[in-house]
């Protein structure tokens, strides 16, 4: 196996033309533990630890640009005001130790529906910016999920950086695992409130064979906030909105049974996990400490 090691971007994009079967490495928690176990054994590796870019982050006026290797403690520490869904959905990453070393590029390489980043990005609403010798391109993260651990990627191509919108209202993220800590999601879901286009978006994880938003679910929802006057009087949502929300959620799950659990788990879970952050975000978009009545 050889062992590419650029010392920028250009030479990382050029290695990556010559050598399209190359594997990139950044944290290396999900490319070590395929090599380790031998499921993987690539020619190439092409190592992007060198290219300090990859670790920085630029938050501007309407988005940040988290370069692709910025690791989830990084964004923990740093991004919490302005991409709350991600710190949280970071927060539940494994244990410290990856959280040093994994980030969100990683998660997007390695496309596997149960990564936590996922259903954050897809609620908060992001674009990829991939990169080639051929040029550079934005790939809207609706599009970016194309199958079970496939993504949009060409061959010669590496991510750069996500541009995240930044948060203009409250966000949250709700996981199930088997335990509190070191465990991939059974099923995850992810909300954002945009006061500023009244809507709201999701992002479903390991509910389906790829990352999803639950979009008739957002749809319902937006129309029922706006007839209401919801986002104007922020007064508490009804319970039977919330409950046709979370079965919406849960409608849009396509899971299947695995050793995490079983379909109709994950579905239920879903709901509960929908109504629970709808719950959550709209108490703090309302400034209050009370709860969706009657819907617990
Ligand atoms: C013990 C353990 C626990 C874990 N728990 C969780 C968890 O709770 N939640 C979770 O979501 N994940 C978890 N993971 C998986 C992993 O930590 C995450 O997917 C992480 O985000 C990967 O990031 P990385 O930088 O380490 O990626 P790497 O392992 O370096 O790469 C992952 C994939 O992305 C590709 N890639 C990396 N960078 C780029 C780039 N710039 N352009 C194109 N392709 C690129 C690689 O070629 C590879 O296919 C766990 C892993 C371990 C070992």
């Amino acid at each position: 196996m050889d062992f590419l090691r650029p010392a920028g971007w250009e030479e990382a994009l050029a290695a990556k033309a010559e050598h399209p079967a190359a594997v990139p490495i950044a944290g290396g928690t999900d490319v070590m533990v395929e090599i380790n176990f031998d499921h993987r054994r690539p020619e190439h590796l092409l190592d992007l630890n060198r290219i300090g870019e990859l670790s920085e982050w630029e938050v501007g006026r309407e988005s940040v640009r988290l370069g692709a290797s910025v690791p989830y403690s990084a964004i923990m520490e740093h991004l919490r005001s302005e991409l709350p869904g991600l710190a949280l959905a970071s927060h539940t990453v494994a244990s410290p130790q990856i959280r040093n070393r994994g980030g969100v590029g990683g998660n997007l390489g390695t496309a596997s529906p149960a990564g936590d980043a996922h259903p954050a990005l897809l609620a908060a609403g992001c674009e990829v910016e991939a990169a080639s010798v051929r040029g550079t391109r934005m790939i809207p993260i609706d599009a970016f999920y194309t199958g079970v651990k496939r993504n949009a990627l060409e061959p010669d191509e590496l991510i750069r950086a996500v541009h995240i919108r930044k948060a203009d209202g409250p966000q949250q993220y709700s996981k199930v695992g088997t335990r509190n800590a070191m465990v991939i999601a059974v099923c995850a879901f992810g909300l954002a409130l945009h006061p500023e286009t009244r809507t709201v978006r999701t992002g479903i994880g390991s509910a389906a064979p790829t990352p999803v938003r639950a979009k008739e679910a957002e749809q319902f929802l937006n129309a029922a906030l706006e007839e209401g006057g919801f986002w104007e009087s922020g007064r508490i949502i009804t319970p039977s909105i919330a409950r046709q929300f979370a079965a919406l959620a849960a409608g849009a799950c396509n899971p299947i049974d695995d050793v995490r659990g079983t379909a109709r788990y994950r579905r239920h879970a879903v709901g509960i996990m929908a109504r629970r952050t709808l719950g959550w975000t709209w108490e703090q978009y309302r400034g209050a400490g009370r709860t969706l009545e009657g819907a617990a």
